[in-house]
């Protein structure tokens, strides 16, 4: 897998990007494009060819990055073909077909979207998808806080709440794929609706979406002045996980009432998540935990040293992820080496 070079291609929500991916998960050249999954299935599927290519062959399209280029010449860059191609994606997907199912907010036509085998016969590679959560934690997993750790919980806390479990140095699937969605663990009975269409689950409270919703019937209810001043000076609409967390900072107790339930609610989820999975190690990435750091992670090592079994409980470390933004991207070069035989001349060490 060192020696290889994969084209990476990440579709998230709001952005869609790809790179190319050498040694060590070292980024040599990228190129990024809105998402627009709500123009449909065609128009990303073309906006994808056209970034991957633009990564393969620069000097064609040049977007690259000029401090890429620097990394490309310190990585003494070959002229070589990428192997294949990785792709981390939104949910919900099947990743051994390659088929990216109904994402959220989606254009009608971006349904059963066989984006692995489209990009493959287009670029002339084989082509793998998974979740971008799995993708993250192959990412931390090779070269980011889990090295060398075989059981591995990941999870990323930003507007929405993803997570992803590494058992044994297998990634967990499930029959559908959908094994570590765990922003969708029951936290609270009587809790708030979640984007999902449930009721009490973690993303539903802990998440930026959760914290602002409860945000804005926080300052609807008239408790919250500092959330009050931030939704007239933004919009009640506009307001973000960011303000409240300011407010917070600021001595707000209605902003602070939000983010300790939002912490309670993750420190509770951990306790869970250590109880079932009994994990060496808990990767906590996504930017809201970046911003709220040991504020978060603290409580839930507390909670899991006062209610998890005491033998897993013992034994786990909660920390911090350490790949940041590009960490979907790196994670293609691991997901082509676990799914893509001979990439190192050895039959592939993992199975799908
Ligand atoms: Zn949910």
């Amino acid at each position: 897998m060192d020696e290889g070079l994969v084209l990476a291609l990440d579709l998230g929500a709001s952005r869609l990007r790809a790179a190319l991916v050498g040694p060590g998960g070292t980024v040599l050249a990228r190129s990024e494009a809105p998402s627009a999954t709500e123009r449909g299935a065609a128009a990303v599927l073309d906006a994808a060819e056209d970034l991957l290519r633009s990564v393969r062959d620069p000097g064609g399209r040049g977007s690259e990055r000029e401090g890429d280029d620097d990394a490309r010449r310190a990585a003494g860059f070959p002229r070589r073909s990428p192997l294949a191609i990785g792709i981390s994606a939104i949910g919900p997907l099947d990743p051994i077909a390659g088929v990216i199912i109904d994402p959220p907010n989606a254009h009608p036509s971006f349904r059963d979207v066989p984006i692995a085998a489209e990009l493959s016969r287009r670029l002339g590679l084989p082509a793998f998808l998974d979740r971008d959560t799995n993708v993250a934690l192959l990412g931390e997993h090779a070269f980011g806080a889990a090295r060398d750790v075989q059981d591995v919980v990941y999870l990323t806390v930003s507007t929405g709440i993803g997570g992803a479990i590494l058992v044994g140095g297998q990634l967990l699937h499930g029959p559908d794929g959908t094994a570590g969605e765990l922003g969708h663990l029951l936290v609270d009975l009587d809790g708030p609706p979640c984007g999902c269409g449930a009721r009490g689950h973690l993303e539903g409270i802990a998440s930026g979406s959760g914290i602002v919703r409860a945000a804005g019937e926080a300052v609807r209810a008239g408790t919250g002045g500092l959330l009050r001043a931030a939704a007239d000076r933004e919009g009640i609409d506009r307001l973000s996980a960011v303000d409240v967390a300011a407010a917070e900072d600021a001595g707000d107790a209605g902003a602070a009432a939000i983010m300790e339930r939002a912490r309670a609610a993750f420190a509770a989820a951990m306790v869970t998540i250590v109880d079932v999975f009994n994990p060496t190690l808990v990767v906590v990435g996504g930017s809201l935990a970046r911003g709220q750091g040991d504020r978060l992670l603290g409580p839930a090592r507390d909670a899991v040293c006062s209610a998890a079994f005491r033998t897993p409980g013992r034994r786990v470390r909660i920390v911090p992820a350490a790949l940041g933004d590009d960490v979907a991207l790196i994670g293609c070069l691991p997901l082509v080496g676990m799914r893509l035989p001979d990439m190192t001349g050895n039959a592939a060490a993992s199975g799908a």
